[in-house]
């Protein structure tokens, strides 16, 4: 195919997402962030536009949106919005997280369900794309709100979920709590002892060992890969994480566990910075048991210091691995982090850097890993645990944690490699996004037009 034709595909299909999607700008700057990656395939490959993989890719399979209607403590009805976004099947049961935050509407779980086809696609274990959750606030709210909550929540769900129909898990807001008010709720509708129709389960249920830490060990995995070739080393850097939930923490531990210093850490509020190195043991406690603010850990640590409202990238550092949400990291931003030395930028969270910043991260030689393929690890011990339960078994921590380090050893080599094979050496952007792409594409292909 012709580059003017390939060129005219690509931007045929982008037209079509802002058509279609008036206000989308999330989906929108996701769907632009892999076309403009593709070129080169299709270009190889024409078989995908007459296929009409562009044009079939950027829909939806399903777009589900329900009322949760709850009561609250004071005994008032609350009602919030749930979705699910049931992107692709093409490699499996539709599989991704499900997020509570008050900023959740359809742009962003569609945003998020399209990023999941491409990075379950990368994992190799036969997953799908999905994504769901609700404009729901667990901030503030009390342990049987939140249950509340969750049970309205599932008892829509339930109708539209299963083992070998789509596995939903956690993300931003749901954590092992709600993950085990989700499933007991799911279990009282359906009367089905069915383990594998979520994961993050706790280890007396049917969780898997290791899922907790996995996208954070996994990122950090992936570091290790990226750095290979280099002469940085994580002994010995000194690492900025931003957020301080799930990914974030585990990501701190295993990078200290590896020899790094972990200097600071942030919330929505501000940023902590602590010079001898984050105590993590102290952080998991006031984050994940106390559940209170990141200043919380300030005025018990002593000698370190809490700014409110302020950039946590302001901060020096060799390695910035952003691990709190969308468009957390832009152009100035980077521009501070390359100024203050940083050399390495691994994205965490999913799609933490805007467009801006990663031109600017191109622009100045920053490495820069991807978080389709650096954060991966979550949703590869997520299929890990689907295949436990399917099973009935429960592997030890070590046997998880290493067939994670494996999978995320391949996505290195697999996203170096693609982007080597298409001219593109280096970069780990284009490398993924190609190589999860055609594993979707080929499969679309053969399955025909359904
Ligand atoms: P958590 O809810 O455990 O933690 C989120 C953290 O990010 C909190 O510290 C939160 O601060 C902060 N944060 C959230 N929204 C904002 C915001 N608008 N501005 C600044 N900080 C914010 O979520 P996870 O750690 O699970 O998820 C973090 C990111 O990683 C998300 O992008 C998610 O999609 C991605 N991810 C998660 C996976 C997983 O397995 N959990 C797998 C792959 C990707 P506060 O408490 O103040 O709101």
């Amino acid at each position: 195919m012709s580059d003017a034709d390939a060129d005219a595909a690509l931007h045929d299909a982008l037209e079509c997402v802002v058509r279609r999607n008036p206000g989308q700008v999330l989906f929108r700057q996701a769907v632009h962030e892999v076309l403009e990656s593709l070129a080169p395939v299709v270009k190889q490959h024409p078989e995908y536009v007459e296929g009409g993989i562009l044009k079939r890719i950027i829909e939806p399979e399903r777009v589900i949106s329900f009322r949760v209607p709850w009561v609250d403590d004071s005994g008032a009805i609350q009602v919030q919005r749930g979705f699910r976004i049931q992107f692709s099947s093409d490699l499996g049961p539709y599989k991704g997280g499900l997020r509570f935050h008050k900023s959740v509407d359809e742009d962003t779980l569609k945003f998020l369900g399209f990023e999941q086809i491409f990075k379950n696609s990368l994992t190799g274990l036969g997953l799908g794309g999905a994504k769901g959750g609700s404009d729901f606030d667990p901030h503030g709210k009390s342990e049987k709100e939140v249950m509340r909550f969750c049970q309205s929540f599932m008892a829509e769900l339930a109708h539209h979920i299963g083992a070998d129909l789509d596995v939903p898990a956690g993300d931003i807001g749901v954590g092992g709590r709600e993950i085990g008010y989700l499933y007991g709720q799911y279990r009282k509708v359906t009367g089905r002892n069915e383990a594998g129709v979520i994961t993050g389960k706790g280890i007396g249920y049917g969780g898997s060992w290791a899922r907790t830490e996995a996208t954070g060990y996994g990122l950090v995995y992936f570091v290790r890969e990226m750095l290979r070739e280099s002469d940085i080393s994580l002994e010995g850097s000194r690492v900025v994480v931003s957020g301080s939930g799930n990914v974030a923490l585990y990501a701190a531990k295993k990078a200290a566990q590896l020899g790094a210093t972990v200097v600071a850490c942030s919330d929505s509020q501000g940023y902590v910075i602590d010079e001898d190195g984050l105590d993590l043991d102290l952080l998991s406690e006031i984050k994940d048991v106390r559940r209170e603010r990141l200043s919380a850990y300030a005025d018990v640590r002593g000698n370190c210091t809490y700014f409110e409202g302020r950039s946590v990238w302001d901060v020096e550092c060799d390695i910035a691995l952003p691990c709190a949400t969308q468009n957390e990291l832009d152009g100035d931003a980077a521009r501070a982090l390359a100024e203050n030395g940083c050399r390495v930028i691994a994205e965490g969270a999913n799609m933490p850097c805007t467009e801006e910043a990663i031109q600017v991260i191109h622009d100045k030689g920053i490495l820069f890993g991807p978080a389709k393929a650096a954060n991966a690890g979550g949703v590869a011990t997520s299929g890990l645990e689907m295949r436990q339960n399917a099973g009935r078994l429960q592997w030890d921590f070590e046997r998880v944690d290493s067939e994670l380090d494996r999978i995320m050893t391949d996505i290195h080599a697999t996203t170096a490699a693609t982007a080597d094979e298409y001219g593109m050496p280096g970069d780990l952007a284009a490398g993924a996004n190609i190589a999860g792409f055609r594993r979707v594409a080929d499969a679309m292909l053969a399955q025909g037009v359904i």
